[in-house]
């Protein structure tokens, strides 16, 4: 075993992982899970952190007004675009996204702005929002899962990143 999954430990503390272990466990591939439930971290079992109030998203014109469209409240982060002469700008989510179902499904998945297919589960930014969000992470080593950790399926539905 490598020394530095023995570091991080296959015991967490119940405050849960810190953010250099969450982010050697991201390097070494070990398993990351809720420490409430053991569930790795994944969004089926999220309800959508990510498209919360407060998230900063970059998007095209057409993304944005569809967007507002279904009630999403937004401001302007910056006024510099993403690329310069490009259309892509970012805004602050003021309220959760409009196209955020109760179950924290995306509603247009297949057609969701580009920024929401390149945010990744079990990222580091993934792991922010959230922690933003109130869970909690634990760390296991390849050899001693997460306690009660366990596979979870992954809904292409509501996979955000994939
Ligand atoms: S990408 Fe991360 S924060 Fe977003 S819904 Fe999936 S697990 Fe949650
Ligand atoms: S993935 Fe869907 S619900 Fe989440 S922010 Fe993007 S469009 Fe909204």
């Amino acid at each position: 075993m490598p020394a530095m999954s023995k570091e991080i430990g296959d015991q967490p503390s119940r405050e849960g992982a810190t953010d250099r272990q969450l982010i050697r466990a991201l390097q070494q591939g070990l398993p990351i899970a809720d420490i409430r439930t053991g569930e790795q971290v994944g969004c089926g079992n999220c309800s959508g952190a990510c498209c919360r109030a407060g998230m900063v998203i970059s998007l095209r014109p057409e993304e944005r007004a569809q967007m507002e469209e279904v009630g999403t409240q937004m401001e302007p982060y910056t006024d510099i675009p993403l690329r310069p002469g490009s259309s892509i700008k970012f805004f602050t989510l003021q309220s959760d996204c409009g196209n955020l179902g109760q179950k924290g499904e995306c509603l247009i998945y297949a057609k969701r702005p580009v920024a929401c297919r390149s945010f990744q589960e079990q990222s580091w930014g993934c792991l922010q929002v959230r922690q933003v969000a109130g869970f909690t992470h634990t760390v296991g080593t390849n050899e001693n899962p997460p306690p009660q950790a366990r596979p979870v399926e992954i809904s292409p539905r509501t996979s955000k990143g994939k």
